[in-house]
């Protein structure tokens, strides 16, 4: 199948590229919905010919003219999901990937190949994020400090400063302006998975490359994992031999359900924004919760600290799933000290505003009311009741035995 001409004539708003970007050429095909493309590879008549192409993507910094050869090399269907979120993201280009950590594997090796192997961050990010760049696993030395303190820590071979805001879990939030502007001439990476393009465009503030988990709100569903990256085309050609080399490819029913996803995006955002509104000033007016984070630019993503036992919030919700990921339509809670963030050693948490009461709720699109009634109930199990003095042990729920709590179970 031809590739499309995705040129957009004019700039369009963000509901109506969600929903139009990445299909320009659907109407001449004679289709309405966008077609899925499994193909591996692809018949090729005239190896000549190909050769050349192949040569040209090599030599051009990775774009592949022409119709598609080979899956690990490009999809016309991924091709339709990575023009939408450009679009959306107001950026040149995307490059989609397995998931959101291949796609900061992808960033952090594009930089690491110019001798450019410190990264400066700022803390918290997601935990396998922290891990990836803390544990040095490409190669990378990571110098952690917060918004203020970025200037001073670039050195020569800085290839990459990292935000994420709102970020996991605390919801913490960087003044993108200011953060760029003390970046200098290096490249600002800002993962935008909680934002997401409906409330934050990272690249109008001079941001060079958005990261999104696409696993989230982008697919959106809780059924597709995918990991995208939007910036100028230059890098993005960088990505693509990264991509092609190392084989982090997003499957494309993946990239058929993000562009899917896509459509719905600023719908889904915004009306699980205006619930989580409600619920963060209702458990800021709660006496049984200590401390609300809710960002400053809205968003579906409520953290809060708890007087109780959070893990008894967890083992309390009935329509509420207790689980890890987020930006589904429906609802999840999970404990970051135990879970997304475990993976974190304890101190660089702690230091992170990651404490033990912390609990983080991703709001979906179920009724505020019955949201707000699996909370309160949930909260209610969660009272400030000691373990021993209740006589149930925490996490299983379960009767403790005489000498209270880490008694096995039978
Ligand atoms: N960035 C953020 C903010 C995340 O929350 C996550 C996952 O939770 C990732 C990146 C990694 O994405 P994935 O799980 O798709 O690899």
């Amino acid at each position: 199948m031809e590739k499309a001409a995705f040129a957009a004539p004019v700039p369009r708003a963000l509901a109506t590229e969600a929903v139009h970007a990445g299909r320009e050429d659907l109407a001449q095909l004679g289709l309405h919905a966008p077609p899925l493309d499994l193909s591996t590879t692809y018949p090729s008549y005239d190896a000549a010919a190909e050769a050349e192409r192949i040569d040209a993507f090599a030599a051009s910094g990775g774009r592949l003219e022409g119709p598609p050869v080979y899956a690990r090399l490009d999809n016309p269907t991924t091709a339709r999901f990575e023009t939408a979120l450009a679009r959306l993201e107001g950026a040149e280009s995307a490059v989609a990937f397995a998931s959101g950590m291949a796609a900061l594997t992808a960033v952090l090796l594009v930089r690491a190949s110019r001798g450019l192997r410190h990264v400066v961050a700022v803390r918290p990010l997601y935990g396998c994020s922290d891990h990836l760049l803390a544990a040095g696993l490409l190669g990378t030395e990571v110098t952690w400090t917060d918004p203020a303190g970025i200037a001073a820590e670039i050195r020569p071979d800085t290839g990459l400063v990292i935000v994420e805001t709102p970020a996991n879990p605390t919801l913490a939030e960087v003044d993108l302006d200011a953060v760029r502007h003390a970046c200098g001439s290096v490249p600002l990476l800002v993962d935008n998975t909680f934002a997401t393009p409906v409330l934050q465009r990272p690249l109008e503030h001079g941001a060079r490359i958005v990261l999104h988990s696409a696993t989230k709100y982008l697919g959106g569903h809780g059924d597709v994992m995918g990991g995208v990256v939007a910036c100028d085309e230059e890098f993005a050609g960088r990505l693509r031999q990264v991509r092609f080399a190392t084989g982090g490819v997003l499957h494309p029913m993946a990239g058929y359900l993000l562009l899917r996803g896509l459509s719905t995006l600023p719908v889904r955002v915004r009306a699980a924004s205006a619930t989580a509104a409600e619920l963060a000033s209702r458990l800021a007016a709660d006496p049984r919760i200590t401390r609300v984070r809710y960002p400053r630019i809205g968003g579906a993503m409520v953290s809060f600290e708890v007087r109780g036992d959070p893990l008894r919030v967890i083992a309390g919700v009935r329509l509420i799933t207790p689980a890890v990921s987020l930006g589904s339509v429906d609802t999840l809670i999970q404990h970051p000290a135990s879970i997304s963030h475990r993976i974190v050693a304890e101190t660089d948490r702690r230091a992170a505003g990651v404490g033990e009461q912390l609990l983080r709720l991703s709001v979906g699109l179920e009724d505020i009311e019955d949201l707000w009634l699996d909370l309160d109930a949930a909260l209610d199990a969660s009272r400030a009741v000691s373990p021993a003095a209740s006589g149930v042990d925490s996490r299983s729920g379960a009767p403790l035995a005489p000498g209270g709590r880490g008694a096995p179970a039978p």
